[in-house]
């Protein structure tokens, strides 16, 4: 059965014409497969606070290790999952190796929160929710340990629904963040009425706000906004030193990008983590990292 189903893989992989749609459906079809053999994996990024320079969360970000087209972005395939059914067990294998990858962590002394993203999708009945308390108890683990990421999307839809879901995961601990803020179409009615703990300004605002005015107005707005509202605000996409300054002058709570460190395994991650902190602690100033 394997060898004809790659076989068929291969031929529709290969054909030139028309790749785009079969290609989806290929790739959504072999992910069936990936769940069951564990070709999913977490790589993850850390974000600092820039008053203390302290690690306060670690981000997982989801990458396919596919057996012949080799590591996967989440921007390849992360769309059709959320398209289809298989986003519950897709989401269910995360959020298990993101809680693992969290009590690894705790053991080696880092207890910052696990950062995950979820879909829209997941936040349309309350499975997730379900899913996400088992798995808590089940890793020993409690709401304070997690960070849940929506995009602005996520949180439009069936308002009343995800607000009820929301409050549930605050009423826990779980921490709750709106991604990508900025590019999508909610209302910033919704910043008043869910439970918020961060915004994360896009990195699309970050990347040239030293160079381009508007984007630093977005952001210095941004920030204002969150900070009277009483949420932190996270810059994602930070590239550079000069950008990281801007930030820090404008009051922003966290920075991540790869001025800091890339989604990396949780191996690398670890032996970061331990050089980061050492670093931060270390008498000499030149040693220090920012
Ligand atoms: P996101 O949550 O906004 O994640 C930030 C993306 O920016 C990540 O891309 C990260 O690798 C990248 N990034 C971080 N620092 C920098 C930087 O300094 N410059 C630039 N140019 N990029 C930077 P990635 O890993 O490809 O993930 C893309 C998106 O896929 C994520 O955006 C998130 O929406 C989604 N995603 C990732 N993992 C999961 C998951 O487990 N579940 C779901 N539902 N979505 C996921
Ligand atoms: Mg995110
Ligand atoms: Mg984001
Ligand atoms: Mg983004």
């Amino acid at each position: 059965y394997r060898a004809k189903h790659h076989g068929l893989g291969v031929s529709l992989y290969d054909r030139r014409t028309d790749t785009h749609s079969a290609d989806k459906l290929l790739l959504l079809a072999e992910l069936t497969e990936a769940l069951d053999e564990g070709q999913l994996v977490l790589h993850f990024q850390p974000e600092k606070e820039l008053r203390t320079g302290r690690i306060m969360g670690v981000e997982a970000l989801v990458r396919w290790r596919h057996p012949k087209r080799g590591f996967l972005a989440p921007g390849e395939f992360v769309p059709l999952v959320e398209a289809s059914e298989l986003i519950h067990p897709f989401t269910r294998a995360v959020l298990a190796m993101a809680m693992q990858a969290c009590r690894r962590l705790r053991r080696e002394g880092f207890a910052c929160p696990m950062a995950l993203n979820l879909s829209a999708r997941n936040l349309v009945d309350d499975r997730c929710v379900q899913d996400i308390e088992r798995q808590l108890r089940a890793h020993e683990l409690s709401g304070p340990d997690i960070v849940v990421e929506l995009t602005e999307t996520a949180i439009m839809h069936d308002t009343t629904q995800v607000a009820e879901l929301l409050d549930r995961l605050d009423r826990q601990g779980v921490g709750l963040a709106l991604d990508d803020f900025g590019t999508g179409f909610s209302s910033l009615a919704n910043l008043k009425r869910l439970p918020l703990d961060f915004l994360k300004i896009d990195g699309s605002f970050v990347r040239d706000m030293t160079t381009d005015e508007q984007d630093a107005i977005i952001v210095r707005s941004t920030i204002t906004l969150a900070h009277n509202l009483g949420k932190k605000v996270i810059a994602e996409g930070v590239e550079n030193a000069a950008a990281e300054r801007l930030l820090r002058e404008m009051g922003c709570d966290i920075v991540q990008g790869y001025h800091l460190a890339r989604p990396m395994p949780l191996d690398e991650l670890i032996e970061w983590m331990h050089l980061h902190e050492a670093m931060r602690l270390s008498p000499e100033p030149l040693l220090l990292s920012s």
